[in-house]
């Protein structure tokens, strides 16, 4: 993306040397509009980037307690059970709370899961 921002903006540029070299005001005043919107799109791409960099980090707390996969659950170091579903779908970490009936509920996608870790329907 950065690369065909780059690209825009040199062939933006030689259209505005040839437009000089026309004398068409016209043309000058709407190649300066799209100058204008270029480099706000540059902007925005540079924010994005910094979001998307930030939103791929991994928080601290995820590195010094990883999850394992244990066959049934995905468990942290204390064996705590977290939603597999919402693990594997979108890499949210979903305490399971601890239940007093034979089902586990994730409070996220709301799916019910077999202390063996199996979907209940
Ligand atoms: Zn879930």
């Amino acid at each position: 993306m950065a690369n065909l921002l780059e690209n825009i903006s040199s062939k933006v540029s030689a259209i505005v040397e040839l437009a000089k070299t026309l004398g068409n005001s016209e043309l000058m005043l709407e190649i300066s509009e799209l100058q204008m919107r270029l480099a706000d799109l540059k902007i925005e791409h540079a924010a994005l980037k910094d979001e998307n960099r930030e939103l791929k980090a991994e928080p601290e707390e995820w590195k010094i307690n990883p999850l394992r996969w244990n066959g049934s659950f995905y468990m942290d170091t204390n064996n705590h059970p977290f939603c597999p579903r919402c693990y594997d779908a979108n890499k949210k970490r979903i305490r399971l709370p601890y239940s007093t009936s034979i089902f586990l509920v994730c409070p996220e996608c709301l799916r019910k899961f077999d202390t063996r870790g199996e979907p209940h329907v």
